[in-house]
């Protein structure tokens, strides 16, 4: 199972695709954890992404593609993944098309996991008190919706037109979204054979 979460800051990704990749016994890759170690353990990659970060921004996609294309070339991807938080842009996307090309891969499907603003900004400042992320301050989060609404919302109609987009109610309890993604793929798996 190859799947792709696209969703704002404060959907429930990481979560979600956490549960969703034990339960597919698939490799879970965030990019925005990648970063986040690699800060703290003072790497040069982490040097190379912590101000971006911190400023809500996103990391160059130069540096963001060539992470999760070494990542995705390990042996333990063959079996499937599930990306959260990439591709984030048209162009990651572009870059993935590539990665996933050479190794005659494709996308199985791509999460939408839909949640209103308001409960989004609510969950993040919540959140942002225990996190320590210093990434969850309002003006940090309304950069970062900002930067999902302008750069990442347009895959989202990308992959609608290529018949992958799999769109899902994310402001109900972790427990029923969960339930839903299962019975999707469920679905999906069982139709193809
Ligand atoms: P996340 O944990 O997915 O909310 O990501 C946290 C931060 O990591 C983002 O606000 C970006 O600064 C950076 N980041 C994560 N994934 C990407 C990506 N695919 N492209 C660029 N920046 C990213």
């Amino acid at each position: 199972m190859r799947l792709v979460f696209i969703g704002p800051p404060g959907a429930g990704k990481g979560t979600q695709a956490v549960r969703l990749a034990a339960w597919c016994q698939v490799v879970h890759l965030s990019t925005g954890d990648v970063f986040r170690e690699n800060i703290r353990a003072g790497t040069p990659l982490g040097a190379a992404a912590r101000e971006h970060l911190d400023a809500g921004e996103l990391v160059p996609d130069a540096l963001t593609d060539a992470l999760v294309a070494d990542r995705l070339a390990e042996a333990d991807c063959a079996s499937g993944f599930i990306l959260d938080g990439y591709p984030r842009t048209l162009a990651q996307a572009d870059a993935l098309d590539h990665v996933l090309a050479e190794s005659s891969r494709e996308l199985d499907g791509v999460i939408e996991l839909h949640v209103g603003d308001e409960v989004l900004i609510d969950r993040l400042l919540t959140r942002g008190r225990s996190s320590g992320r210093s990434d969850d301050t309002a003006p940090i989060i309304r950069r970062r919706l900002d930067r999902y609404r302008n750069d990442t919302h347009p895959l989202v109609e990308l992959y609608e037109r290529r018949g992958r987009l799999i769109r899902i109610d994310g402001d109900a309890d972790p427990d029923s979204v969960q339930r839903r993604l299962r019975e999707d793929i469920e679905m999906r798996t069982t139709s193809k054979e």
